[in-house]
């Protein structure tokens, strides 16, 4: 994998690039879109070429168990017949969140070192080993450490795979931050090692981010970048819970310390607002379920901001005034699309999660192709300026 970088703002931190790996270019700022199982819910590899999708993002842990299937057929890229470049997390997020509702913004309950989910019938406990958890599928005991981790993702294949890291959530406190922090880095020299065993199995390179947490603190952020700046990551995911207001500072504190030469992705943040502080702070490239998911709840995503197409009965306007997606160049109304949503027809239904999905992937890939391009002509500020005063008032 090679990165290099285009253009640099005037911040020194924020840039426009491109990711070059085996199964094609990124050009950054680029939005990865969520196919949690090695597809994008109700859009198709079609429809992701035609919106010009440029990478997906899958589950290192939803597709654990197909993993000796995707190796067989060559990896991810060809297994999921996108064929084009492809990102797996690392499944920490997912094993240590079973039953607990954590998310970006949850907290949990913990005493010793132990997190307790909510549901005590699904427990996830984090060792220095790794993390038991029960399989909610099967209710059988499991564990994944890094090296499992790093088993699975080099099974799967993708071309950047992320270390097994523990998120922390906003509720947990400095000293609980440090702690999981300092395993965080112990595992990712431990990732590191039990990548380099792996990576190369499927006949081309896979390549390993870092990630890095600290919560909201300056010292634990800049200390954990230098620390995973120095291993020979490929590129580092940026993680963590943020508030929004910190995000942009975090951001810098972590950036600022990173080598500048590596690639750096934003973890599960989508929100246009939050891209364009990404991309202003040094962020390469960003993932998020939102624009897919939202959809599927009728949520659809417009220059003048979000609306919902509850409120949009008989509705002759075009979802968004402008729009270049398939979807709006079909002609498709916002009554139009209600309707289908509203159908007790299975194959409505289904074409209006398609539609909808369409619409509002292309919405957040089409902003970061403009970001890029207002950089590359100089004109980020002005660009995030007019966009954003038209986007985020209501
Ligand atoms: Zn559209």
């Amino acid at each position: 994998m090679k990165f290099e970088i285009e253009k640099r703002l005037p911040n020194g931190l924020g840039r426009a690039g491109k990711i070059i790996t085996e199964h094609g270019e990124i050009k950054t700022p680029a939005f990865m879109v969520v196919g949690t199982h090695g597809e994008v819910k109700f859009v198709s590899n079609d429809d992701m070429k035609a919106l010009n999708a440029q990478a997906m993002l899958s589950n290192g842990y939803h597709l654990r168990n197909r993993s000796p299937e995707i190796a067989e057929a060559g990896g991810l890229a060809e297994w999921s017949g996108w064929n084009g470049p492809t990102l797996t997390d690392s499944g920490g997020f997912q094993v240590m969140s079973l039953g607990s509702g954590l998310g970006k913004v949850v907290s949990m309950e913990r005493e010793k070192g132990v997190v307790n989910t909510a549901h005590k019938d699904r427990l996830a406990k984090v060792s220095e080993k790794g993390v038991d958890f029960v399989d909610p599928f099967t209710g059988e005991p499991d564990f994944i450490g890094p090296e499992e981790s790093m088993q699975i993702q080099c099974r799967i294949g993708a071309d950047i795979h992320m270390a097994f890291d523990e998120l922390t959530s906003l509720a947990d406190d400095y000293d609980y931050n440090i702690e999981a922090l300092e395993r965080t880095e112990r595992w990712a020299e431990r990732s590191l090692a039990e990548h380099k065993k792996h990576c190369d199995d499927l006949g081309y390179h896979q390549n390993l981010y870092g990630v890095l947490q600290g919560g909201r603190w300056e010292d634990l952020r800049r200390r954990t970048a230098n620390n995973l700046g120095k291993m020979e990551f490929d590129g580092y995911g940026l993680g963590g819970a943020f508030l929004k207001e910190d995000l942009g500072e975090i951001l810098r504190w972590c950036n600022e310390e990173l080598p500048e030469e590596k690639p750096r992705h934003l973890l599960g943040l989508s929100h246009p607002d939050d891209i364009f502080i990404g991309a202003e702070m040094g962020a390469d490239t960003f993932d998020c379920v939102a624009p897919t998911r939202e959809a599927r709840h009728g949520k659809i995503y417009t220059r003048d901001g979000n609306i919902n197409l509850r409120k949009f009965r008989d509705s002759n306007e075009p979802l968004d005034f402008g729009c270049d997606c398939a979807t709006c160049g079909a002609g498709w109304t916002r009554g139009q699309l209600r309707a289908l949503w509203r159908s007790g027809d299975l194959e409505k239904k289904r074409q209006f999660y398609n539609l909808a999905s369409i619409h509002n992937v292309r919405f957040i890939v089409r902003l970061t192709e403009e970001i890029r391009k207002a950089m590359l002509e100089d004109r980020f500020y002005e660009f995030k300026d007019k966009f954003l005063s038209r986007y985020m008032v209501k």
